[in-house]
C-alpha cells in the first residue's frame, strides 16, 4: 500500500517537519536534575482534592529542583469543556498558593506555547500524518454502533474488550477498501497500528510506586479522533515530549494506560519522561475504604474549601502531610520554617492510598489559625466575609477596633500559650456572632429558673463596669456566697453537700445570660468588650424570660 498517498488523502496539504518542531521546542536550559512538571487539568469546571494533592507535589518536586511548573490545557474534549472553567482552575489554585512558571492564562516563558491544546491541532496532526506515512497508523471507519456490538461479543465471550488483534477490523482493510470507504464519505478515526503482545509483560520504574510489572499493550488505540483533534493519549505523547517535560505526576487512575503511553513515545521516537502514579485519596466509610467520591464527599471539591473558609496554609499543610511520611514531624519542630525549606521528596510519597480525614485537617487548622495575629485572621476572615458571609457578618468589619478586640481575646495573647476557638472562617464567624448580635441559640444556664433569676438581678444590683478583673470576681464571689453557692472551689469540693453549687456556676448563669454559650474566653473580658449598655441588656433580658 502507497502509505504516503494515503497519508495525504486523510490529512491533506503542508505540514512543518517534524524537526522543526524539535528546534522551536529545544530541550530546556535547566540546571543538571531539574525537573520540569506539569499540570494538565481538562476544563471541566470540576477542580479537586486529587488535582491539589498532585499540583502540590508537581510544585514542590520542580521548585526544590530548579526546575519548572507549567500548566497545559487538556481541552480536547470539546463535551466535557465549561465556560470559565481554565479561570476557576487558576483560581482556585491560586489559593492555595500552587505557583506555575509558565502556562495557559500564567504566561512566562513562551517557549513551550501555546498550551491549549486545541491550538496545538496542526502539532499532533503532523505526528499523526507521519505515522499513517510510515504505516503506524491507519484510518478506522467503524462506527459507535459496530464498536458496542464488538465490546459486547467481546464481554459475552469473557475476553478484554477494545479494539487489538483479531477485533481491530479496519487495521487490515485493502487499499481499495479504504478508498472506497473515503469516497463513500465515511467519517474515520485514526489509530494506532499496535506492536504489542498482551501476553507479554516488562517491568516499569515508577517513581512513587517502584518497580511494577505490566502487560505491553497491544490495543490500536485512536490517536486522532473524527475531528481531527488528539486523544488524551496522543497529546500527552506529543506535548510531554515537545514542552520537554521530564517527570510526570499524575492520579494512579492513569496507571492502567501506561503501557498505551510508553508505546506511543516509543513509536513517536520519543524518550518518554519519568512517571510517578500517586495513590488516591480514600476516606473512611464506616469500617472500609473507599475513594472519595464526587457524589457523596463535598470535601473532595475544592470549592468547599473556600465556602467554608479553610485557611488554605492549613489545607497545604495537611496535603503535605499525607504527601510526605516525615513532614508532620518536620512541621511541628520548625513551625515557622517556610514550607518550602522541608525536604520534600518523590521517595517519600505513599504507595498506596492515603487516608483523608477531616478531623485531622480541622485539628491542624485550629493550630495554624491559632498561629496567627488578630490582625492577621481579621483580614483572611474579610476576605472570606466579603465572598460568602452574611450581610451582618459583612457588617462585622465596619468597627476594626473592636472586631480587633474581639479576636485577640478568642485567640489568647501571642507569646502566651494561644487558643484554639478557630476551624475555619465561617466556623469563626459563627463563634464570635454573640459579640455583634444579640444570639438566637442559648446553652442550658444549670440552674433552675427562680435560682437564675436570683443570680442576674444580684449581679445588676451591684454591676460597674468599672471594676477592674479582681473586684469584679469577688463580687460573683460575695453573690455566690450569699445565694448559697460555695464562694472557693474548694470549700465546694471538700463538702459539695453542704452547697447549691459552686462559684463557677454562678458564673456559668452569668456567661449564657451574656453571650449564649458554655464556653466562652474569659467573661469579665467579654463585658468589657461588649460595654455597660449591651451587658445589662442581655442580663437584664435573660433575668426578665
Ligand atoms: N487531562 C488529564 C486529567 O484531567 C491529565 C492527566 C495527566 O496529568 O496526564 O486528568
Amino acid at each position: 500500500m502507497d502509505f504516503s498517498a494515503l497519508a495525504e488523502r486523510l490529512l491533506p496539504g503542508e505540514y512543518p517537519a517534524l524537526e522543526t518542531f524539535e528546534k522551536r521546542y529545544p530541550p530546556r536550559d535547566l540546571p543538571k536534575n531539574a525537573e520540569v512538571t506539569r499540570l494538565a487539568p481538562s476544563p471541566t469546571g470540576f477542580i479537586h482534592l486529587g488535582n491539589l494533592f498532585v499540583a502540590i507535589a508537581n510544585e514542590r518536586i520542580a521548585h526544590r529542583s530548579g526546575g519548572t511548573l507549567y500548566l497545559r490545557i487538556e481541552d480536547t474534549d470539546l463535551k466535557r469543556k465549561v465556560e470559565g472553567a481554565v479561570e476557576a482552575v487558576i483560581a482556585a489554585l491560586d489559593y492555595f498558593d500552587i505557583r506555575f512558571d509558565e502556562g495557559a492564562q500564567i504566561g512566562g516563558d513562551d517557549t513551550y506555547a501555546p498550551w491549549y491544546q486545541r491550538q496545538r491541532a496542526d502539532i499532533y496532526r503532523a505526528y499523526a500524518k507521519e505515522l499513517i506515512r510510515r504505516g503506524r497508523a491507519y484510518p478506522c471507519f467503524c462506527t459507535e454502533e459496530e464498536l458496542s456490538a464488538l465490546r459486547a461479543e467481546q464481554t459475552e465471550k469473557k475476553e478484554v474488550t477494545g479494539y487489538y488483534g483479531k477485533y481491530a477490523r479496519c487495521r487490515n482493510l485493502s487499499e481499495e477498501e479504504i478508498y472506497a470507504a473515503l469516497d463513500a464519505g465515511k467519517p474515520y478515526v485514526i489509530r494506532l497500528r499496535s506492536m504489542g503482545d498482551a501476553s507479554r509483560h516488562f517491568t516499569f520504574h515508577d517513581e512513587i510506586k517502584g518497580e511494577i510489572t505490566v502487560t505491553q499493550n497491544d490495543q490500536d488505540v485512536v490517536i486522532l479522533k473524527s475531528d481531527g483533534i488528539p486523544t488524551y493519549h496522543f497529546a500527552h505523547a506529543v506535548d510531554d515530549h515537545l514542552m520537554r517535560t521530564t517527570l510526570v505526576i499524575r492520579g494512579e487512575e492513569w496507571l492502567a494506560s501506561l503501557p498505551i503511553h510508553l508505546e506511543l513515545f516509543d513509536v513517536l521516537g520519543f524518550r518518554p519522561p519519568k512517571y510517578g502514579h500517586n495513590c488516591s485519596l480514600m476516606k473512611m466509610d464506616g469500617a472500609s475504604r473507599r475513594k472519595l467520591s464526587k457524589r457523596k464527599d463535598p470535601e473532595l471539591s475544592l470549592s468547599f474549601y473556600r465556602q467554608e473558609g479553610y485557611h488554605p496554609f492549613a489545607v497545604k499543610v495537611y496535603m503535605l502531610t499525607l504527601l510526605n511520611s516525615d513532614f508532620e514531624e518536620w512541621h511541628a519542630k520548625f513551625p515557622d520554617k517556610p514550607l518550602e525549606e522541608f525536604p520534600f521528596r518523590i521517595s517519600k510519597m505513599g504507595k498506596s492510598g492515603a487516608l483523608f480525614d477531616l478531623d485531622k485537617l480541622n485539628d491542624i487548622s485550629r493550630t495554624e489559625l491559632s498561629r496567627l495575629s488578630a490582625e492577621e485572621m481579621l483580614a483572611f476572615l474579610r476576605t472570606w466575609a466579603q465572598a460568602f458571609g452574611t450581610p451582618e457578618q459583612q457588617a462585622y468589619f465596619a468597627d476594626e477596633e473592636y472586631l480587633l478586640k474581639v479576636l485577640a481575646l478568642c485567640m489568647g495573647t501571642a507569646g502566651k500559650k494561644r487558643r484554639k476557638d478557630f476551624v475555619t472562617a465561617r466556623q469563626a464567624m459563627e463563634e464570635i456572632g454573640y459579640f455583634f448580635s444579640a444570639y438566637a441559640q442559648r446553652d442550658a444556664y444549670g440552674v433552675d429558673e427562680g435560682t437564675r433569676r436570683a443570680i442576674l438581678e444580684g449581679f445588676l444590683a451591684t454591676y460597674d463596669p468599672k471594676n477592674d478583673a479582681q473586684v469584679w470576681f469577688s463580687k460573683v464571689k460575695e453573690l455566690a456566697a450569699n445565694l448559697g453557692f460555695a464562694a472557693e472551689m474548694r470549700d465546694y469540693k471538700a463538702d459539695p453537700a453542704a452547697y447549691k453549687g459552686s462559684v463557677s456556676d454562678v458564673a456559668q448563669v452569668l456567661r449564657v445570660a451574656v453571650t449564649g454559650r458554655a464556653n466562652t474566653p474569659d467573661l469579665w473580658t467579654i463585658m468589657q468588650i461588649l460595654g455597660e449598655e449591651r451587658t445589662r441588656g442581655r442580663i437584664l433580658a435573660a433575668a426578665r424570660a
